[in-house]
């Protein structure tokens, strides 16, 4: 039950594993964590496969944890990580254009007698 956002339930479902592993781009990762944190329907999907990822992994460790919590802990780095890629991805845009404007200008100056 999406309420508008980018990308819908199912779209976002066949994306948890993705999500889960790492392997999401940052503009994916933006509209994935905005429509779960939006989708309640999403968000239990996503703590189940959480669950059952994380659960299976530490079977053997007696350490007790929080999975809620470290999900959540997880949706958020992700968040600010792929925010912080795509403003860096603008940064370095700009950047590169600005050195070719100049790098032009210097082959102007160069060229100019
Ligand atoms: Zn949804």
């Amino acid at each position: 039950m999406g309420k508008g956002e980018d990308m819908d339930c199912y779209e976002c479902k066949k994306q948890i594993k993705e999500f889960l592993n790492d392997s999401m781009n940052s503009k994916k990762c933006i509209e994935f964590v905005n429509h779960v944190r939006g989708c309640s329907e999403c968000m239990e999907e996503l703590s189940i496969e959480y669950l059952v990822n994380e659960g299976l992994k530490r079977l053997d460790t007696a350490t007790s944890f929080d999975l809620d919590h470290e999900l959540n802990e997880k949706i958020n780095k992700s968040y600010s990580k792929a925010k912080f890629q795509k403003n860096f991805t603008v940064i370095a845009a700009i950047v590169i254009f600005i050195l070719a404007f100049l790098f032009g200008l210097f082959l102007s100056t160069l060229f100019a007698y």
